[in-house]
């Protein structure tokens, strides 16, 4: 099915003609300049500084770019190493694109060298171990750098494994799929594709059955953690467009749809329009049979106890349980954490529900006890959505406030906790959800708990460019 005709089956929403469509992608540059302006921290004056140091930055990812690119063009005698193992450059949001088959998976694939000039020293591997107490790491290959200044945007790690009976080659067969699946350092990304085959054989089966379908949301913190979500909805309009249907099951770990209230209430009226979804919040995968094709989820949940004549109310009691869920297609969100080297390193937080993250100030990014070290992206164990749209909005707070380290001055620079979650509620419509630490923070006066077609045709056709020409190098 081409766009029109897809376009034309979503009956009575108002769409974007591809004429339309296409006059927003030749606007791209003029509506990526005003959105550069609008709501983005201003980069640095080009050159403003004659900070000296040997800064060293760890990633190869959105983070790690977006420093690099401001910190090139701040210092006026840039010291810099880059310690990433990658050539090539996942967008990875845009993953969720090549499952609904709008992007190729070639399209989400750029070239990392552009972006990491000939003034960067380019050091082609991992990192190993952090030693922060003597300002020296070592790499994979055995190479001890040393640094003045540090920057960890080393992102997050998958543990598929920790879910019992499943390893990732299983992931693509017998209706196991999982969008999330990529492979940074190698610079591949099969979860879109992946997915894109599961939606088809989907469809597949639902001219004859009914199947039954079942996303997943761990208890950890995920990249962008609208994405099981995404994946729910997207999959379920796919049948709906050719008049199919199925079951499904979206079951999480947490007690509710999306934490903040105003898109809560939205997307249950969401699921209300499609009538064929059941939540179930406190379940937490743990096991699978991949042949049977049983999930086994503990289920946390309260019981009401005795009454408590003191406090004039019934004492809650913690239970939990296993549940399994019998499915014909699985969509598996996996369970993350920082990466090794941080998680073993003395730059984690040592306990609390970041431990294992980086441990930085939730408004400077600085490292709470090491103050020549800052993170950006989802290393950072800070309390908001691991997202490309968090990373963007800390890029110029980093810059900003390592620099002033470097020039002996206090850091000013201020993170609000930004954070974006482009809900795709259905074919051709979004929730852009853009909240703060304080709640709801949306760039544009519309109502940001409507599904929209504007922000569709935004995220389809205008992100990805923008990603890639002007956060990658700094200028938004
Ligand atoms: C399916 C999917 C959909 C998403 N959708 C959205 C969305 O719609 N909107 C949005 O804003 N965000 C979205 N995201 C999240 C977004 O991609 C990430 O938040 C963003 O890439 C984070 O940037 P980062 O630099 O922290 O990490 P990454 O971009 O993941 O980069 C981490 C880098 O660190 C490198 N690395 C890892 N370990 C080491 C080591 N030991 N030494 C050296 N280098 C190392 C890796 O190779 C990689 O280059 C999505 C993510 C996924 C997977």
């Amino acid at each position: 099915m081409n766009y029109d005709e897809m376009m034309k089956k979503v009956s009575g929403k108002e769409i974007l003609s591809r004429r339309d469509a296409l006059k927003m992608m030749a606007l791209s540059p003029v509506a990526a300049s005003v959105l550069a302006s609008a709501g983005a921290p201003a980069a640095l004056d080009a050159s403003a500084s004659n900070a000296k140091g040997r800064v060293v930055i760890v990633g190869g990812g959105a983070g790690a770019l977006m420093v690099l690119a401001r910190l090139r063009r701040a210092l006026s005698r840039p010291d810099i190493t880059i310690i990433a193992p990658n050539e090539k450059h996942i967008y990875q949001p845009g993953q969720i694109f090549v499952a609904a088959g709008e992007y190729a998976p070639e399209d989400i694939i750029f070239d990392n060298t552009g972006y990491i000039g000939d003034d960067t020293t380019w050091i082609k591997d991992e990192v190993s171990s952090f030693d922060p107490d003597k300002n020296k790491l070592t790499t994979k290959a055995g190479k001890v750098v040393e640094y003045d200044y540090l920057v960890v945007a080393t992102g997050a790690q998958y543990h598929y494994e920790h879910i019992q009976g499943l390893t990732v080659d299983m992931i693509g067969k017998n209706g196991i799929s999982s969008v999330y699946l990529n492979d940074l350092a190698a610079g591949t990304a099969e979860g879109g594709t992946i997915t894109r085959n599961w939606f088809l054989e989907l469809k597949e089966a639902a001219k004859t059955s009914t199947p039954r379908v079942l996303c997943t949301q761990p208890s950890t913190p995920l990249k962008c953690g609208g994405v099981p979500q995404k994946i729910l909805y997207l999959s379920d309009d796919f049948l709906r467009l050719d008049e199919l249907t199925a079951s499904f099951t979206f079951a999480t770990a947490g007690e509710k749809l999306f934490s903040i209230p105003e898109i809560d209430e939205a997307i249950q009226k969401v699921q209300q329009g499609y009538g064929n979804i059941t939540n179930k919040f406190g379940h937490d995968l743990i096991a699978i049979d991949p042949e049977k094709k049983v999930a086994t989820f503990l289920h946390k949940y309260e019981e009401q106890g005795k009454y408590d004549e003191e406090f004039k109310e019934y004492e809650m009691i913690d239970k939990e349980e296993h549940v399994m869920i019998e499915y014909d297609f699985i969509h598996i969100s996996p369970p993350t954490t920082a990466v090794d080297a941080v998680v073993n390193s003395p730059l984690a937080w040592q306990k609390g529900t970041a431990k294992g993250w980086l441990e930085v100030d939730r408004i400077t990014l600085q490292h709470r006890r090491y103050k020549n070290v800052y993170g950006i992206g989802d290393v950072c164990g800070i309390p908001i959505a691991k997202t490309g749209g968090s990373a963007r909005h800390q890029a110029p707070v980093v810059v900003q406030n390592l620099i002033a380290v470097m020039e002996g001055k206090v850091p000013k620079g201020e993170y609000d906790g930004y954070t974006v979650c482009p809900l795709k509620t259905s074919y051709g419509e979004i929730i852009m959800a853009e909240f703060n630490y304080d709640g709801l923070a949306p760039s544009f006066s519309l109502d940001p708990a409507k599904p929209r077609w504007i922000w569709w045709a935004f995220d389809l056709y205008l992100l990805k460019p923008m990603y890639r020409y002007l956060m990658l190098n700094g200028l938004m």
